[in-house]
Order: C-alpha cells, then structure tokens, then sequence
C-alpha cells in the first residue's frame, strides 16, 4: 500500500487502540509547558480542568461518557490552540458505594463487616479497589479522554488524605466544625447518616390518614389532623395551626393530648401552616421531620426520636416500643380505631425519600454527628459568583445556584461507615478532652493520658471532592504544579450535581486557598432516551456506551454525544443517531480516499505552470471562502461555548458541500491534468486538513488516522502540499494548531452567490429528472436563459452539464428568448430560466405501457356503464340517479379520446 491509498473501509477498532497508545506513549498529553522541569515558562497560559472524579469501583455509564467527551474536546481544544493544557484524572473512593461492593461480597461467604472487623474490613476494600479501581479509567481512556494519567489521583491517597486532614483541623480550629444533635438523612439499611444526594423521590400511592387529636380536658372537642405516617404521632411534640384560622382559633394555647401515650402537647399558631391542605392543622414531630423540625424551634418545641438505628421504635413509643416502623403504623392505627379516634383513611400521592443506594425508605432522624456551620462559606461563594469571578453557563443556572446557596443548612459531614476518611478526632477517656490536630496525638493535650480514642466515623465522600480541584494539584504543599496550574480554568460537569459538588468545591476553593477554584462552570445536560424518558433499567432503555463503542465506534458516540447537547439542556438520545454518525465517520474516509487518489494522479505531473495554478476556478473560490467562514464561525461558536452547533456546520459543509459538490467538480478539474490538477489536489488537501483539525476534538481517532496518512502523501508531491494555515505539518494531528481565522482575507461572496446559483440550477434539473424517473445514464438536452448571469452560466456549463447529467452539445445558454419553446418543461431558479424537453425526459415505451393501460381500464368503465344505462335502470331508477351515470359515462368517454390522441403522438414522435 502506498502512501496514497487508505484502506477501503475505516477499522475502527484497531484504530482507536493503536492511536491511543501512539499518543499516550509520545507525550502528547502531558502540559507542554511543565512546571517541574527545566525550560519553564511562567508566562504560557494554561488551560486546566480536573476530571469529576468517577466512583473508584464504578462502571462506565452515559453519564461518564458525556463529561470525558465534552471535557476532551475542551482539552483538545485549547492543546490545539497553544495552551498548556492539564487534564487531571482521577476516582473517587464512593464511601457507601464502594462499601456496599465490599459487605455484598462478604454477605456471599455468610460474614458481615462487624464480624472481621474495621481493621480485616479495610484491607478487604482496598484489595477490592486495586482489583477493580482499573475499570473506570480504562473505559474512560477508550473515550480518546487525553488525560495527564502520570498525575492521576485517588481521593484516599495519600497526598489527598492529608489535604482533607488539614481541612478539617483549619474549619475546626476557626470554629466552623462542631458536633450537636440535628435532624439527618437516616439510612436504616445502611445504618449511616446520608447526604440529600444520596436520596431519591419517588412519586408513590400512600394513604392520608385523619384522626382525632384530644383537646386536654374535654371528652367531645378535638382538632381534625391528617397524616401520611402515623407512627409519627409517638413523637409529635405540638399541633400547629394558622393564626388566622377562625376554626381554630380559640384552641391556640391550650393544650392536646397524644393519642394512646396520653403526653400532653401545646396548641401553636404559626404562619407556615397552610389552610388548605387537609384539615388546616399540623401535628409537629421535630424528631423526624425538616419542616416540623424548623416550626420546633422557632416555638421552643421538645424534640423526641422515636426510632432506632434500624428504624425500629424505641423506648420513647410506650407499648409499640421494640416493632418496625410499619409495624408500629399498622398497630398504632388499629388502637386508635378502637379508641373512637379515628376519622378516615384516603388514597393520596406522595413524593417517598428512598436511599439511592439500599432503595429503603430514608427517615429523618435527630442524631448526633459533625457539621460544618456552612453559612460564612456560603456566603463568599454566592460573591465569587455575583462579582463574576466564577462564570456559570449556562447563565440561569446562576439563579439555581444563589437559591441553593441563600438556603443553604449546616452540611452533616460525618457517616457511620468504615471506607473513607476517618474523622481526624481523638477523644481523652480520662478528662473527655477533644483533640483536633494535623498529626495522631499520642497523649491527652490537657491531662496527658495516654487513653485516648478516635472517633469512629468517616468523612462525607463530598468532604474530600469538595477539595478536588487543589487537592490533586499538591495543597496544602505550595507544590510547582498547584502554583502554576491553580486556580484551574474550567469546571465541565451535569447540572444534578451544581450543588453538591460544584457548590462545595466553590466554598473549599475560597475557604482553603483563598481563590476562586475555576473560572467557569461549565453545565451539561442529561441524557434521556429517544422518546425522552430518564434512561433506567426498570424502563429497559439504558444504553451502555460500552457495546456502543464496540458496534459503532468511539468517534460515532463522541460526536452524537457532543453534537446533540447544548449547555444546560437534556439530550435524547438513539442508536440511529449514532449509526448516522457512524456514517459521518465513513463519509469523512471515503472523502479522504478521494483526496489520497487525487494526489496520486498529481505526483507524476511535470511542474506545473504556476501562473495557472494561482486562478481559482469559481469552485475553488467559492469553496475556499465557505471554509473561511466555517472557520470563523466554528471560532465564535466555541467561544460561546456551542459546540454542538460548531460540530453540525463542520458536519454540514463536510457532507453537503466539501464531499457532495466540490468533491464532484474537483474530478472535472483533475482530469484537466498540469497545474489546473495540481491546484485542485491542493485545494482539496487544504480543505480537508482544514476540516479534521477542526473535526478533531469531536471525533479524534478517525481524523488523526486520516491526517497521518494526508501529511505523508502531500509531502510527497512537488512542491509539496502544505497546511492552509501553516508552514509546515506539524508531528501529529492532536497537537497540530487550531485553524484560526485569516484577518484581512477577503471573503470572496460573489463566487459565493455564483456557486449557489450554480447549484440550485443542477439541484432543480436533479429533482426533476427524479420526478420523471429519468435514468442517471440519460443525458438531456436544456436551454438555459441567464439574463445578468449569462457570462457565469456559460463559464461554468461544463459544471452544469457534469453535475445535472446534461448533454453538453445539446446545452444552450441565452442572455434572453422570445419565443418560449413549446412543449418544454420550465423551471425557474431565480432569475435564470431553465428548459426542458419533455420528450427528453420520457421514456416513451414506459409511457405507452402507462397510457395503455390507463386506456384498458377506462374503457371497462364505459363498456360497465353502457350496458347499465341500456337496461332497465333507465326506466326505473330515479331520473336524476340516472343522469349522474350519464354524465360519467361521459368523462369516461372523453378521457379514452384524449388517452387516444397522446398514444397517436407518442407513436408519431
Ligand atoms: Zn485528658
């Protein structure tokens, strides 16, 4: 195979393979300008973006395959451009994730965690992650993702893990971490505290449950309350009413009394109750309720847990003490029936809390752990982004973030597992002292006692992401990597997790470094299926990116993925979306291919004649200035961040006017042979080399293959073909420059305007001669009738006659006609006239065929109704029934006379 010759079809799945490890082993994604070694330059811009930590033990899904493909774009973007650009992977330990893994495993040999042991359990989950913490960055790399992998993290790290320590002893030290009893997420599965990310709404049927609540003191007054979880009532502190409620009103300030345990409760008026929903009145159950919880201390409420650790009620519920939560519903229920305080029961829609991990129901529960008193964090990064240090795009999601931020509550930082960062506190078993130090005290700092012990809880996994974006760049260590790539560039990740991630890195970044940790929060959507349904595997819809990639092609998913979404909208997303990319792909090849077998029809070409290689031929203008403006628009839109739409203009011009139009005329122009050939194969490498640097960060595989093989075949050529903007081909398509834009160069529109009359011409010859069904092989005669266009029609009617399968000698071109030829079809586009013979257009035996079988069947029709109107129906069918029938006959009959005379012209002719 020369170097002038690509394979027929693109194999890319040996490509892809090949390609990655070519760039991977040659550098090319490591910072070009490294600040650890020597020929520094301070002064080069970096570009920098820290990967969002996938879970160490997770698998690839969309979601993955969204944020690697628009952040390697980005990346690949700006590499191409001159930056120095770092893309920091790395994974995420996933505390209850990667535990669950781990207890699953150990449920199958019959042990459970408590039964090893914390120190066992550990060496287990680590022995776990290094088995299988490979997946996920091995399918991340088979995106094409050009991460730095040299300066790949792991949240448990150790460099990480002294970040988060130092983390913690600085928000404790300022007062910003303190330990009190607050109403949590509990997860009776998992038996740990959970962030609101870890719960899931689903909409569910419930009941409503109404029932008496007592006035103290009275046999027959009550208050109507409506509940959907009645076992609630054991730890219901205060019924809460409106203070304007007339129904009510004069029950404010006694008292109520709990049904079965008998506790004597107040009778509250406060503003949050809402009149409308069930009875107007609100029991209020601090201990296991948010919005309760806040009405509790607005009114001093006594706030009582009712449940255990498993959900189960305890001490505090009387006789249901030792059931199941719903156990106690049901029982509870039962005696209250009996009890006379019962109103009724209804079906009612409710939106149920369940753990996104065990999928039982979450129950807020009081309980004492860590938090970290969020408000002064809050409030600079709700500045950072007002003052616009930080850029959200899209810009509505501002609004979103400002709204989170000003009601933002105290952040639980503590979870009562085992994998994860251990809470850096130490307790005196002697005095009870409080140790909170960057290294592990061995004695007590007050007392000096050596009995001391570590509080057993981990950090929230959020705790150590919230880092992300300085810990994997060295901090607290002013290492040269966090000084020169810090703060980073761009934060590229799904809108769902603005809050929990993007918010928290904000705070931290502000807090612990004091800078902004990103200058731009870039937003995806998410992806849904074709029919946009949420993809999930009890729908069936889920499509794995995995067998993707191994049916259709890495480039095909990027580019669908890519192209498709838009900041901050949800994509749908189907596999015939894909497989028309995968199209794409081939098409780019095949174009390719062409170009390849252009040059080679060049290289033996005596020098050509420059001075007849500089006059573009109105093609090559107008394709070069199409090209131009691609450019520039292809600049604009990703400067605003569209790069689904800069990818459907590369697509477009690639598919419908490089390799459909100029593709085609370009044959025309080789086989004129000297510099008319050589300047063509020119143009049609420059375009091309064009397009796959621009192409390149959608779909980096097949364009890096394709440019391999265009380089070392336009060197070849005398003089040889180089770069339109550049001196010289650079070593590889991935770190070959961005096409910028020429200023100065002036756009040539009036070719522009010319070539798109010259296609609009041949496009509606095109359409009609698919109307009349004429053969491709048949070549028609035409008049063409330009008026003001006449010297343009006639300079490119070789072109015409080519592309719309004319007959070049029987192509007239007029400035103006008198007499419009008769029986010719006309067409007009714009303000040319174009004339067809119909008879050109026909095949007369076709023809025939059609009309003589037309002719049978009409005169079946009149045979049918001569003989109806011959007989009795004449005489007895109503006479204007029968005239009806008359006057069909009569079309009928003129339809075969006029049939009659088109066969007699189509024999005479
Ligand atoms: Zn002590």
């Amino acid at each position: 195979m020369t170097s002038f010759s690509l394979p027929k079809t693109y194999d890319f799945k040996s490509t892809e393979e090949r390609i990655y490890a070519w760039w991977e082993t040659s550098g090319y994604f490591k910072p070009t300008n490294d600040p650890n070694i020597q020929d520094f330059d301070p002064d080069i811009e970096p570009y920098v973006i820290s990967i969002p930590p996938p879970n160490v033990t997770g698998e690839l899904h969309l979601g993955h395959a969204m944020f690697v493909s628009m952040e390697d774009l980005m990346i690949r973007y700006h590499r191409m451009k001159g930056f120095s650009t770092l893309w920091v992977p790395g994974t995420d330990h996933a505390g209850i994730a990667t535990q669950l893994q781990v207890e699953k495993a150990l449920a199958e040999e019959n042990l459970t965690r408590e039964q090893i042991g914390r120190d066992e359990f550990l060496r287990r989950t680590w022995e776990w992650k290094e088995k299988y913490g490979g997946i996920i960055t091995q399918q991340i790399r088979r995106l094409g993702a050009s991460c730095d992998w040299d300066r790949e993290r792991f949240t448990l790290d150790e460099g990480l893990s002294k970040a988060v320590r130092e983390a913690f002893v600085r928000l404790y030290e300022k007062g910003l971490i303190y330990r009190g009893p607050r109403l949590i997420n509990w997860s009776p599965g998992l038996k740990t505290a959970v962030s609101d990310l870890e719960v899931e709404y689903s909409e569910e049927p419930g009941e409503l449950y109404y029932f008496k609540y007592m006035i103290a003191g009275s046999d027959s007054e009550y208050i109507p309350v409506a509940t959907t979880r009645p076992e609630t009532i054991l730890a219901d502190t205060g019924l809460a009413v409106h203070p304007e409620d007339s129904r009510y009103r004069e029950f404010v300030g006694r008292e109520v009394v709990v049904p079965i345990l008998g506790r004597h409760i107040p009778v509250i008026a406060d503003e949050y109750v809402d009149r409308e929903f069930g009875t107007g009145a609100l029991k209020i159950t601090p201990g296991h309720d948010p919005n309760d919880y806040a009405i509790g201390e607005r009114h001093g409420l006594e706030v009582i847990s009712v449940l255990d650790e498993s959900a189960r009620v305890n001490e505090q519920g009387g006789p249901y003490s030792g059931q199941d939560r719903f156990e106690a519903r049901d029982n509870l229920w039962k005696d209250m029936g009996a009890a006379g305080l019962v109103i009724k029961e209804e079906p009612y829609m409710m939106k149920i809390p369940r753990s996104q991990r065990g999928g039982e129901i979450i129950e807020p529960m009081i309980s004492t752990q860590w938090f970290v008193r969020i408000q002064p964090l809050a409030d600079a990064a709700l500045a950072a982004v007002r003052d616009g240090r930080i850029q959200i795009i899209p810009e509505h999601f501002t609004k979103v973030y400002y709204n989170w931020l000003e009601n933002i509550e105290d952040w639980c930082i503590s979870r009562q597992l085992w994998w994860g960062h251990r809470i850096p506190v130490w307790i005196c078993n002697d005095c009870g002292e409080v140790i909170v130090t960057r290294e592990d005290p061995t004695e007590c700092t007050r007392c000096g006692s050596t009995d001391l012990y570590q509080d057993p809880d981990v950090l929230d996994t959020w705790f150590s992401s919230g880092l992300w974006p300085f810990s994997t760049l060295g901090w607290p260590e002013e290492t040269p990597d966090y000084q020169y790539f810090y703060p980073t560039t761009m934060m590229e990740t799904g809108y769902d997790i603005l809050f929990f991630w993007v918010a928290r890195m904000i705070m931290d970044g502000l807090e612990f470094t004091d800078q902004v940790p990103f200058n731009q929060v870039y937003l995806h959507g998410l992806i849904r299926d074709e029919t946009g349904r949420k993809m999930s595997k009890s729908y069936g819809n889920v499509i794995d990116p995995l067998v993707v990639m191994d049916d259709l092609g890495t480039d095909a998913l990027r580019f669908t993925l890519l192209v498709g979404s838009s900041p901050g909208n949800d994509m749908n997303l189907s596999l015939k979306k894909v497989e028309a990319n995968r199209n794409f792909a081939n098409k780019v090849w095949n174009a390719a291919r062409f170009v390849l077998g252009s040059l080679e029809q060049v290289i033996d070409n005596s020098p050509p004649n420059l001075d007849e290689v500089a006059t573009a031929t109105l093609a090559d203008q107008w394709i070069c200035t199409r090209l131009e403006s691609l450019v520039w628009d292809v600049e604009r839109l990703f400067q605003n961040y569209q790069y689904g739409e800069a990818g459907r203009q590369i697509y477009d011009f690639f598919w419908s006017e490089y390799a459909d139009w100029y593709l085609e005329i370009a044959k025309l122009q080789l086989a004129e042979g000297g510099g008319r050939a050589y300047a063509t194969a020119r143009n049609l490498v420059q375009v091309l080399d064009t397009c796959l640097r621009m192409l390149h960060p959608f779909t980096p595989f097949v364009t890096e293959e394709i440019w391999g093989h265009l380089k070392a075949a336009a060197a070849e050529i005398k003089p040889p073909i180089l770069p339109l903007h550049g001196a010289a081909w650079e070593e590889a398509l991935i770190v070959a420059a961005w096409p910028e834009h020429k200023p100065g160069t002036q756009p040539e529109e009036q070719a522009v305007a010319d070539f798109a009359l010259i296609m609009e011409i041949v496009r509606s010859i095109r359409n009609l001669r698919a109307e009349k069904n004429v053969k491709p092989t048949h070549r028609i005669p035409a008049t063409l009738v330009g008026g003001a266009h006449t010297a343009i029609l006639q300079g490119q009617s070789r072109t015409i006659a080519s592309l719309a399968r004319l007959d070049p000698h029987q192509l007239t071109i007029l400035e103006s006609l008198e007499d419009k030829p008769e029986g010719d079809i006309a067409l007009v586009v714009g303000s040319v006239e174009v004339y067809l013979p119909l008879e050109g257009l026909l095949d007369t035996t076709e023809q025939r065929t059609r009309l003589e079988k037309e002719q049978a069947e009409t005169k079946s029709q009149i045979k049918r109704l001569q003989a109806l109107l011959s007989g009795q129906f004449s005489e007895k069918a109503p006479p204007d029934v029968v005239e009806k029938e008359r006057r069909k006959l009569a079309n009928y009959q003129e339809k075969a006379n006029k049939i009659a005379s088109q066969l007699e012209s189509l024999n005479g002719g």
